[in-house]
């Protein structure tokens, strides 16, 4: 952890991917002359770090704004503020053609594995086409990398012949993930990258994400929605809420000891295996994730907290070390870290 502000840090110094104070706005115009009537806060103000051979999870609920993030660190989307370093380097700013040496060192798998193919390609010629775009090797090289490559997603590499639609959900996220890794990066962002399959499937691409991760020592950013998954995979876990990290730590900490309301509601909601080892509370949030267009004044969650105080409507908390290594934005540790969570007296 490096500061109270970032969300995770890199112990052996410098980190992979760099990312301060990241905001994201979408306009929001009307009319035919498309007036800007406002603005969407889909990321406002997002810092962590990843470090090399290093997962940082990302998760919250659908429209909190991590999808965002993964595409505005890659600059698939144009930052509003904040700033990019890959390895130190700024990357804010950088045109596209600057941008395209980083583009070999930070990849990307979609959720949907079929959306993300080209049904008229042939599957090696999908994996291979980021070798041609940046013009990696001759075209026997290529191939043969492209075979190699299927051998280490574990498919068999005559299938490079065969169309999207003749693989199944996991063989065609294989594809995907054969292709981001085509051209040697060092970051790859995984958005939702098991949300579309059986879970019997998720739990093979989980484990091949692991074994490459162990052989190429690759970072990732992991987004998704389900804890569960999250814990498998990742080192470290960042949890969003409306736009803003509420509580980023290492995996242990966030899931033995929860320090935001919203963690903690999101964790009572996650299966245990062997419920006598563990008794967890069931809470249910009340209400949906408020409209980042016109985002609740002070605690962006304070509609639907439980342990709301007065305070909690106007002041808004900062993201800040509470306990060495484990961050939380939430006025109930102001005099101290309060565990388990319990509502302050006159609440
Ligand atoms: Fe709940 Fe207040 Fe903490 Fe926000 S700051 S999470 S409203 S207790």
């Amino acid at each position: 952890m490096t500061d109270a502000n970032t969300a995770t840090g890199d112990a052996g110094g410098q980190p992979l991917l760099e990312v301060t104070g990241l905001k994201k706005h979408f306009p929001v115009t009307k009319g035919v002359f498309a007036r800007v009537v406002g603005q969407v806060h889909a990321v406002d103000g997002v810092s962590f770090t990843i470090g090399r051979g290093e997962t940082l999870g990302l998760v919250g609920e659908s429209g909190c704004g991590k999808s965002t993030v993964g595409r505005t660190v890659l600059k698939l989307l144009e930052p509003t503020g904040g700033s990019i370093r890959v390895k130190g380097s700024d990357i804010t700013d950088l045109s596209p053609k600057d941008m395209l040496p980083y583009r070999r060192e930070m990849q990307m798998i979609f959720q949907d594995p079929y959306a993300s193919l080209n049904p008229r390609m042939q599957a090696g010629a999908v994996v291979r086409e980021p070798l041609v775009i940046h013009n990696v090797g001759s075209k026997a090289e290529q191939q043969e990398r492209v075979a190699w490559l299927f051998e280490k997603v574990g498919l068999r590499p005559e299938r490079m012949y065969a169309y999207a639609h003749e693989f199944s959900g996991g063989q065609r996220q294989r594809i995907g993930i054969a292709r981001a890794l085509a051209v040697n990066p060092e970051l790859m962002v995984c958005d939702e990258p098991v949300s579309a399959l059986d879970v019997s499937i998720q739990a093979q691409i989980i484990n091949l994400l692991m074994d490459l991760q162990d052989e190429f020592q690759l970072s990732y950013l992991f987004i998704s929605h389900d804890l569960a998954v999250v814990e498998h995979i990742s080192h470290k876990v960042a949890v969003m809420y409306l736009g803003r990290i509420v509580e980023a730590t290492d995996k242990a900490s966030l899931f033995d000891m929860p320090l935001h309301p919203y963690t903690e509601a999101l964790l009572s909601a996650v299966p245990i295996p062997d419920a006598k080892a563990r008794t967890r509370q069931r809470m249910i949030l009340q209400g949906d994730v408020p409209s980042p267009i016109n985002p609740p004044s002070g605690c962006h969650f304070h509609a639907r907290c439980p342990y709301a105080m007065a305070r909690c409507r106007t002041e808004s908390p900062p993201l800040r070390e509470v306990v060495p290594g484990h961050l939380t934005a939430c006025h109930l540790h102001d005099g101290g870290v309060t565990f388990p969570l319990a509502k302050p007296a006159g609440t």
